[in-house]
């Protein structure tokens, strides 16, 4: 008994020591050989891993007059509104992420519906935007307020009706649990983008807490009475961009702002892009300004790099003025290895859109591609009928080429395998 105790006790004496060994003097080995547990399913991973694409396309300001709001009612008294999509559905069939920004508010069919100032949408146009396969909405706008705090808190709790859909922009005022889940974040494969938006303001000067608890601010708010700088980028944008910088793949910023009907971007939005840019943007896709605007790759100085839209411009509207029927879907192409996710500029621009409505009070006809628009139908533009406004197809056909330039794609780029 005492040998086996000795032999026992020198294996045990054996094993320790080599243990201290190791540890105490070799960590290099011991690090060296995690490394090696860790890669070992990597470089199996590696032979399985297959390079593939992940797209997205983004379309602009959902902007629901009256004359489209009045297009959906049907015969019998109820509300449809997918014929708003019929002219991209070959794009939502094919983006994997598809995002339109909702400038009017789902305020609650029973505080009936409202134009321009102080819109009022029918939930069924948001039933539409779900099932025409949007999985992401952007709802922070100068419109989100138009019905008060009661249309917002409508608008929050309508969309809990389509939880497949992405919600960004607005949200329930924040606790000090829910403000570390604040960032709103879409995983496509093992891929998370994060997606953010906030809006300059509310249509005014200033805005109350109650609001601004529940909408994402672009603009510096003076706590203390409410006033927005229009000119400061509100740092809780940065701290944001910063936060889904460690949650996600691709950060993407969504800001409401600009200058209406202008088509170059203003010297706040590109100091604000800058801005996002060095904090972390990867891409930013802005609406607002009802026209286009360019698409430019922002450089930041200290090396990042994003994609910037400027203005979508709208994606539906019965606007007057001829340039804002010209409008723009983003699609970008992510490519990913096993070495991570980034823009391909070969299938990256934009498609260019053409807004075409009648002279009739349903006025809404359908969104075309550019490309398949024709000077027949510019002269059938309810636009006209306004008086005064000319509309043809060469005008959207120079806007297009002036304001977009190299980043416009055909449909056969995008949709052709
Ligand atoms: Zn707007």
């Amino acid at each position: 008994m005492a040998i086996i105790r000795i032999i026992l006790c020198l294996i045990g004496a054996h094993t320790v020591a080599d243990t201290i060994y190791g540890w105490v003097h070799k960590p290099p080995e011991k690090e060296e050989a995690v490394v090696q547990v860790v890669s070992l399913p990597a470089q199996n991973d590696e032979i399985a891993f297959e390079e593939h694409d992940i797209t997205l396309m983004a379309v602009g300001d959902n902007l629901l007059h009256m004359g489209i709001v009045n297009a959906g009612k049907q015969s019998d008294g109820s509300r449809n509104y997918d014929f708003l999509f019929d002219g991209i559905g070959a794009f939502l069939e094919k983006a994997d992420i598809k995002i339109i920004n909702q400038e009017t508010i789902f305020g609650g069919n029973e505080l009936d519906f409202h134009g321009y100032p102080k819109f009022n949408s029918p939930t069924e146009a948001g039933d539409a935007i779900a099932g025409a396969g949007f999985n992401v909405v952007l709802q922070a706008t100068n419109h989100t307020a138009d019905q008060g705090m009661s249309g917002m808190e409508n608008c929050i709790d309508f969309w809990k009706t389509h939880p497949e859909v992405l919600v960004t922009g607005i949200h329930e005022p924040l606790t000090e649990e829910t403000y570390k889940n604040r960032i709103p974040l879409l995983k496509v494969g093992d891929d998370t983008f994060a997606i953010l938006n906030y809006t300059y303001g509310a249509n005014g000067e200033s805005i109350s807490s109650s609001i601004k608890d529940r909408m994402n601010m672009l603009c510096d708010v003076d706590e203390s009475n409410g006033r927005i700088d229009f000119e400061t980028l509100n740092k809780q944008v940065l701290l944001d961009i910063s936060e889904a910088k460690t949650l996600a793949d691709i950060v993407i910023v969504c800001p409401h702002w600009g200058t209406e009907y202008s088509t170059t971007p203003s010297s706040t939005q590109e100091k604000f892009a800058m801005q996002m840019t060095e904090a972390g943007a990867d891409i930013i896709i802005g609406t607002h300004p009802h026209v286009v605007q360019p698409v430019k790759w922002i450089e930041a100085t200290n090396g990042n790099r994003a994609l910037c839209y400027y203005s979508l411009g709208n994606y539906v509207s019965t606007q007057k003025n001829g340039q804002s029927m010209l409008e723009g879907m983003a699609w970008i192409t992510f490519h990913v290895t096993k070495d991570g996710i980034s823009v391909s500029e070969d299938q990256t621009g934009i498609i260019p859109l053409v807004c075409h409505y009648t002279s009739n009070p349903t006025r809404f006809k359908q969104v075309y591609l550019l490309e398949n628009y024709t000077e027949e139908l510019a002269s059938s533009h309810g636009i006209i009928s306004y008086g005064g406004i000319s509309f043809h197809l060469d005008d959207c056909l120079k806007w297009s080429d002036e304001i977009l330039g190299d980043w416009v794609l055909s449909a056969d780029e995008v949709l052709s395998p």
